[in-house]
């Protein structure tokens, strides 16, 4: 199977250079040429599988260009017992009869970032032995958080790899900075930029398209490549856990096979809720997706009008994973529906130049039989922290909590047809501990972030995650702050 840029259909690829590459020369993201079709029996065979057989089954699919034992290796070194506190990986957790919790936070850095970004390193190294690639690959990556972390726990000391990661000054948490700031490795780069999460995805956007900058790399002996959301590499190991709650459904005798299922998936760089959607066009029975915002409701207006604008206000919520204006992965749903490379050129030049473009009125038809999109602000989050934590025992953190809410507003709706509801849950609560304890009304005077986690204990039944305890006595090892218009210069600078 080829991949092809959604820009022009004749930039076609295998995995193994997509992976690689990340994005495209020519701006846009790469895409499987045909997606690939399954039906009930490889559905029943799925059932009896363990997590790690069910990711092998997804990625086949997609990897011809692999050898069956490189794919079981990658994931055996991804989905392991050292790595995720959870043998079933993704489990899925019941709160009622019809409403379910996807916990995606059970990896090394306790974010749904890691499911995908303990695979891709692997699937990256794996691709430069088979292309047989002279240089190296520094990996740039933009964060809002959760991402810049789980990249560098991914990719820390693979061979033949480095890491520069920005983050947004002000746009993380306390815990969320001090997780990247302590990392360790000797290929490794963390730098903080004055601006927000936009400055620093387009500034990197920008250095990738950059031709000069890249050949001077180039002849250093380095080839720039992605781990954001944009690389193939990122997405695909995130169908699986799709595939694996509705086996754990039908296992638990919630559903039969075939029975239809709804997704809710709280969402900012759309490749979550994406990933969603291969699935459903693979033949999962998923009903609808939920497209769930906070205050930055970008996607929420698009689904509803067909005009993507980024020109409004920026807001710093208490989900600042879900902080975006530009949700890059967007473009390739558009190119899927459309499968019209000039189309997409034009509405993502208009995006770059105006900062808006609108979709044909035919295409949002379709995008509106299967995406349900709505966003929650900032009030009824913390309110909907405190009703899960007091209904039904479960502590979420901020972002699962927009999304459940999302979910209880389409559920309250005529369309709704009381079928199950799954609701991802993408960030561990410990790593939100000011938000939570404000929800569930507790006072928590100038305690610092570390005597918050033992706070948050006495109200979470599950255990503070060993990687967030360790943090206290690490040492702070990554101190730079770059203007944003300097990030070539800085990473220039690493990759001496
Ligand atoms: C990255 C992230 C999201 C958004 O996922 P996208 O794939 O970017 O839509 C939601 N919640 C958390 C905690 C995240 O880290």
């Amino acid at each position: 199977m080829k991949y092809n840029s959604t820009r022009d259909k004749n930039n076609r690829i295998s995995a193994a250079q997509t992976i690689i590459k990340g994005i495209a020369e020519d701006g846009g993201l790469f895409v499987p040429e045909k997606i690939p079709q399954t039906d009930d029996a490889f559905l029943s065979e799925m059932l009896t599988c363990s997590y790690q057989e069910r990711a092998f089954k997804i990625l086949s699919l997609y990897l011809t260009d692999y050898t069956d034992e490189e794919i079981k290796e990658c994931i055996k070194k991804a989905y392991t017992d050292q790595k995720f506190d959870d043998e079933s990986i993704a489990p899925l957790i019941k709160l009622s009869d019809e409403q379910y919790i996807l916990e995606l936070w059970h990896g090394p850095t306790s974010a749904f970032k890691d499911m995908a970004l303990q695979l891709l390193p692997q699937l990256m190294s794996t691709a430069l032995q088979k292309t047989k690639q002279k240089n190296d690959v520094a990996i740039l990556v933009a964060t809002s958080g959760d991402t810049g972390k789980a990249a560098l726990e991914g990719f820390r000391n693979v061979e033949k790899i480095k890491i520069i990661v920005f983050y947004p000054q002000q746009g993380v948490s306390d815990i969320q900075r001090r997780q990247m700031i302590t990392q360790k490795g000797a290929n490794v780069d963390v730098i903080a930029i004055e601006g927000n999460f936009d400055d620093a995805q387009s500034g990197l956007k920008k250095i990738f398209n950059d031709k000069v900058f890249n050949k001077e790399l180039a002849e250093k002996g380095y080839e720039l490549s992605s781990a954001n959301s944009i690389n193939w590499g990122r997405l695909l190991p995130q169908i699986v856990y799709y595939f694996s709650a509705y086996c754990d459904l039908v296992n638990k005798k919630v559903i039969r096979p075939g029975d239809k299922v709804d997704f809710t998936v709280p969402t900012g760089n759309f490749g979550d809720i994406l990933a969603g959607y291969y699935a459903r066009k693979m033949g999962l029975p998923i009903n609808k997706l939920i497209c769930a915002s906070n205050t930055n409701n970008v996607l929420t207006d698009f689904f509803a009008t067909g005009t993507y604008d980024k020109n409004r206000k920026f807001f710093k919520t208490i989900s600042p994973s879900m902080d975006i204006l530009i949700s890059s992965n967007l473009e390739r749903l558009l190119y899927h529906v459309t499968e019209d490379d000039r189309k997409i050129d034009e509405w993502m030049n208009k995006l770059s130049a105006n900062g808006h473009y609108t979709i044909d009125s035919s295409y949002l038809s379709q995008l509106q039989e299967i995406f349900i999109a709505d966003w929650v602000d900032e009030k009824e989050t913390l309110a909907t922290i405190r009703i899960l934590h007091d209904t039904y025992g479960y502590t979420a953190d901020p972002h699962t909590a927009v999304a459940w809410q999302a979910a209880q507003n389409y559920r309250e709706t005529a369309d709704y047809k009381k079928i199950p509801m799954v609701v991802l849950s993408t960030a561990s609560p410990y790593k939100f501990n000011d938000s939570v304890l404000a929800a569930l009304g507790i006072d928590i005077g100038d305690a610092d972030e570390f005597t918050q986690l033992d706070i948050l204990k006495k109200y979470n039944k599950s255990a503070i995650p060993a990687g967030l305890s360790s943090l206290k006595t690490a040492s702070i090892l990554h101190k730079k702050i770059c203007a944003k218009e300097n990030m070539a210069v800085e990473i220039r600078n690493c990759l001496k």
